[in-house]
């Protein structure tokens, strides 16, 4: 069986990850498999770019293939922000609790109650023979500035799906039906079963 590595450090998504490439005829390993693996440097303009960054940063020190990740929160009423900055919004090892209340500190400096955003994600399988697959997803929302629930992570419980329920009321596989992850999860299952 073909062993492949999720490369996130994300204990979240690698769930989330893991969840959906069940049913493939794979050996899922984590980065937790393997010790004191360095982090990838970030540095890509897009989510696609700096999901390749960490697919090959990750493929060259496991020596397996790699699935990674990049993902993030867009909210019109920033310009697009935090986008590919989400996971350090509020500086570098931010924690959730800190870069959400980056994200209600900006809002009230551009002086808006709620702002309608978006989530997406890149997913990119890369492989020793050099194959490649990208897929990516998006899902749409409103971030208000009250906190509901408990589930998912992140923005999340910021992150309005309609007028009443954020992403962190949903049950996992709820959130996976409709999530950007979850969409750019089902399209890699879809490649991946075809190609393994
Ligand atoms: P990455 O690990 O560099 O891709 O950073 C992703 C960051 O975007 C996370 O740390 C969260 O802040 C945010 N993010 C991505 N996906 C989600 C999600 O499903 N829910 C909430 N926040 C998310």
């Amino acid at each position: 069986m073909k062993k492949i590595v999720i490369a996130t450090k994300n204990s979240k998504k690698l769930i989330e990850m893991r969840n959906a490439f069940s049913e493939l005829p794979l050996e899922i390993l984590s980065l937790a498999d393997f010790s004191d693996l360095p982090d990838a440097v970030e540095d890509g303009k897009t989510f696609v770019e700096n999901a390749k960054i960490k697919a090959e940063f990750f493929m060259s020190k496991t020596g397996y293939a790699c699935i990674a990740d990049d993902s993030g929160l867009e909210v019109d009423a920033l310009g697009g922000l935090p986008g590919v900055h989400s996971a350090r919004f509020a500086g570098f090892h931010a924690e959730d609790g800190t870069n959400n209340q980056m994200l209600l500190k900006e809002l009230k400096r551009v002086g808006v109650e709620e702002s309608k955003a978006d989530y997406r994600c890149a997913l990119v399988f890369l492989d020793k023979n050099g194959t490649i697959f990208e897929t990516e997803g998006i899902c749409y929302g409103t971030i208000k500035k009250i906190a509901r629930g408990q589930g998912g992570f992140g923005y999340d419980p910021y992150f309005y799906i309609d007028e009443n329920k954020t992403m962190a009321e949903l049950t996992l596989e709820e959130k996976n039906k409709i999530s950007h992850r979850g969409e750019a999860l089902r399209k890699m299952v879809k490649i991946l079963a075809a190609y393994l």
